[in-house]
């Protein structure tokens, strides 16, 4: 598995303790408007999408059967959030967390990139995820059918975001940043346009 969390994120901390030193969880629904933010962040899910890729190709030259994704559709994601402070003085602290999918053969469960973000928060106690940059190929929606400009959270993703143990880390406000790998095309939206745009109601 990869084991880039935790180092890949830093340069992300670092424009968001630019923006604010004590974010609030309105601060965290607001980061991907800047950007330079946004700019970081989609770097960073590219990185996390190539290290699948070079992961895969690494496991094909040593003979491995299993692959972190078998049919070679690698999205990275990145989730910006704040979580509560250590300290009386500081009540939030900011929380980035960047991750791929896995899909390791047909029979396989697919994991997605966003549902490693949800599962992240909630073990840190993120109290806010208030933006989501998700970058792969895009593709007709499984389940909307909708083909749109760039990749989507995919139809178990949009069910995962909305569960009611995870709807809480959600707001109405939260940004999602699409972009296509190696493009500048990249769209920015509200969490229920997101939905929306998918027949789906948040
Ligand atoms: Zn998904």
């Amino acid at each position: 598995m990869i084991q880039a969390q935790g180092f890949v994120e830093a340069p992300l901390l670092d424009e968001l303790f630019r923006l604010s030193k004590r974010p609030r969880p309105e601060d965290a629904q607001q980061a991907l408007r800047d950007v330079r933010v946004q700019d970081t962040a989609l770097a960073i899910a590219q990185k996390m999408r190539h290290l699948a890729m070079e992961e895969d190709a690494t496991r094909a030259k040593s003979g491995e059967r299993d692959r972190i994704n078998y049919r070679g559709f690698y999205v990275g994601g990145v989730g910006i959030g704040v979580g509560l402070g250590r300290r009386s003085s500081v009540p939030y602290e900011w929380w980035a967390f960047a991750a791929t999918n896995t899909k390791p053969s047909k029979k396989a469960a697919k994991y997605c990139a966003e549902m490693r973000i949800i599962r992240a928060a909630k073990e840190v106690r993120c109290v806010c995820i208030g933006g989501l940059v998700v970058l792969g190929e895009n593709q007709p929606d499984g389940r909307s059918g909708e083909l749109r400009k760039t990749l989507d959270p995919c139809g178990e993703c949009r069910d995962c975001m909305r569960s009611p143990s995870n709807r809480y880390l959600f707001r109405q406000r939260t940004l999602i940043v699409t972009a296509q790998p190696l493009s500048q095309v990249r769209y920015v939206e509200t969490l229920p346009r997101m939905m929306t745009a998918h027949h789906e109601k948040w």
